[in-house]
């Protein structure tokens, strides 16, 4: 444990929690997921609580089904499911790297990976999660296009 000690040089990523908002030391969180919550909504019982959440206007708007990976301080929100130590995604090549073996997964396809990528990579992204450490060039915007 090295305590609350900023990034250290070279790390491409920073780990922003999405409950308290503050920077996630190595060793003090993780990018996690709850695969079976996928398989579970499949099922016929569904999950109750999250529906009922809901207003059927929202549902009726844009229903997000998959299910969404967390990035939080282990003492914030305790990571169940699958998850990846932050220490172990702070690098460009380390998110790759973890983005072409969870695509082996076959629940991978019914999480939100995407859009936790395209997050990262909006440089007017506000948003918790994985922060690049230094804004870099936006050639990347074209993709798709
Ligand atoms: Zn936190």
């Amino acid at each position: 444990m090295t305590g609350e000690t900023p990034p250290a040089a070279g790390q491409d990523l920073l780990a922003v929690c999405q409950i308290c908002l503050q920077l996630i030391a190595d060793g003090d969180g993780a990018v996690w997921c709850r695969p079976e919550a996928a398989t579970a909504e499949r099922g016929d019982r569904g999950d109750q609580e999250t529906w009922s959440s809901f207003t059927l206007e929202e549902m009726l708007a844009a229903p997000d089904e998959r299910v969404h990976w967390r990035v939080t301080h282990e003492r914030c929100e305790p990571a169940t499911g699958y998850l990846i130590a932050v220490e172990r995604i702070r690098t460009w090549p380390a998110y790759l790297h973890w983005t072409a073996h969870l695509m082996g997964k076959g629940w991978f396809a019914s999480t939100n990976w995407d859009d936790l990528i395209l997050d990262t990579l909006d440089p007017t992204s506000t948003q918790p999660g994985l922060r690049p450490a230094t804004v870099r060039d936006l050639g990347h915007r074209s993709v798709g296009d």
